[in-house]
């Protein structure tokens, strides 16, 4: 049987960063699942596809194929044989994943998908309802929150630094709450601090300190399995 870390929380709180760091140290590969709805939006709008029309991203939703790789601690997605890399990343797709993660059939297709990792190992998966519905029967579950200033900077460095935007720190801030807003009124599995999650807030906190207060969370035998 593996095991399961499931986070969740708002865009920029540093899901990723942590979810990263602690699987390196633990040994429990890092799944992304917001690539996964990315990688659905990326290719409705190679395929022309209009993503604000839930009936058509429903109907071509079928036909996309992902092929999960476990590679160097975390899981890699391909389509055709090829990495989206940053092709995922750009504005564009921040603006229209939100709506297409509101579509059931797309959610359930992903879910699926990311349900079926487990055997490959023990996982460590971020996203917006890993907890509440994806693996919401995991004794690690945590919510990670921050203000929206620390979370549009923070998204907002990560742009430059990887060369995908220059956009404004306005620009990112208002980006940000847009989807906060439709990933959490939505009404398929919204993003929600579930009951008995542990809640980071990681305003204050540098990404060190975020990772050790995941590991020392963490069932204690998890952490004995790895030494
Ligand atoms: O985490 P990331 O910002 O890459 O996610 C992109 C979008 O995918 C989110 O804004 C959200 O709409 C959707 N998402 C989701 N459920 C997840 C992960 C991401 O609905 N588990």
């Amino acid at each position: 049987m593996s095991y399961v870390i499931a986070i969740d929380g708002p865009s920029g709180v540093g899901k990723s960063s942590v979810a990263r760091a602690v699987g390196e140290r633990i040994g429990f590969l890092h799944v992304d699942s917001g690539a996964l709805y990315r990688i659905m939006t990326w290719q409705c709008l190679l395929h022309q596809v209009d993503t604000s029309c839930p009936e058509a991203v429903a109907e071509f939703s079928k036909s996309v194929e992902v092929e999960c790789v476990p590679e160097a601690g975390c899981i890699s997605y391909r389509i055709n044989g090829v990495s989206p890399g940053n092709a995922i990343r750009t504005p564009e797709i921040n603006c229209a994943a939100s709506p297409v993660a509101t579509v059931k059939q797309v959610r359930e297709r992903i879910t699926s998908w990311l349900r079926s990792l487990t055997c490959f190992g023990n996982l460590i998966v971020e996203g917006r309802d890993i907890t509440t519905a994806v693996f919401p029967d995991s004794p690690a579950r945590f919510y990670f929150d921050a203000s929206a200033a620390a979370r549009a900077q923070r998204r907002q460095l990560e742009e430059i630094r990887k060369g995908i935007a220059n956009q404004s720190m306005d620009q990112v801030k208002n980006s940000l709450l847009a989807r906060d807003r439709i990933d959490s009124t939505r009404q398929h599995a919204p993003l929600r601090k579930a009951a008995g999650v542990y809640v980071i807030d990681t305003t204050q906190l540098t990404l060190a300190e975020v990772i050790e207060v995941v590991i020392n969370a963490l069932p204690p035998a998890w952490k004995k399995e790895q030494q």
